[in-house]
């Protein structure tokens, strides 16, 4: 009888562990799926060929990343997400923005004043559409990222980096590995 209780016992604590490991992931799928080991293993086999950024991305991914394509507004898993942590490239897994750098623009897209290095977002004038935007991209594999633009906060510095979604995956603060950011 003693063992029933002791085995019911550990049933009951497995159980009530794993429950709340789930109602945890629940709270954030999207960002408790990702860790920075994932984003690092992939980065290690970067595509060369666009067959094969094909058969990484997704096709919407890859109109916008490797095709300079757009989201549509309010569309993407990020215009409104406000967790802590990072966004790195779809692409190729740089780090490119802080959370702490995002805020609410009210343009449908994910925003944010500042890349946290600018040596890893490279801009270029794009005068397509009969406009004349400055293009950023990533610099590591050369993913399209959005816009960037100069009615950004003033307070800070003046920048709206437009980005997409698509273009980002967010790494939660507690997914990140610290051994491999170096900030
Ligand atoms: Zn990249």
């Amino acid at each position: 009888m003693f063992n029933k209780i002791l085995l019911f016992l550990g049933l009951f604590l497995a159980f009530s562990n794993c429950s709340s490991k789930i109602n945890g992931n629940k709270l954030d799928e999207k960002s408790e799926t990702t860790s920075m080991n994932n984003i690092n293993n992939n980065s290690l086999r970067q595509p060369e060929t666009e067959e094969q950024w094909k058969e990484r991305l997704t096709p919407e991914e890859y109109n916008v990343l490797r095709k300079k394509g757009t989201e549509k507004p309010f569309s993407g898993k990020y215009y409104d997400h406000n967790s802590s942590g990072i966004y790195v490239c779809k692409g190729c897994g740089t780090e490119l923005f802080k959370s702490d750098a995002k805020f609410d623009a009210h343009c449908g897209w994910p925003s944010f004043y500042e890349g946290i290095d600018k040596s890893k977002i490279k801009e270029t004038i794009d005068r397509s559409h009969g406009m004349i935007r400055t293009e950023v991209t990533c610099a590591t594999c050369g993913g399209h990222l959005g816009h960037v633009f100069d009615d950004g906060p003033q307070d800070k510095t003046g920048l709206r980096y437009c980005i997409n979604s698509v273009s980002l995956e967010f790494v939660a603060k507690e997914n990140l590995d610290t051994t491999q950011i170096k900030r």
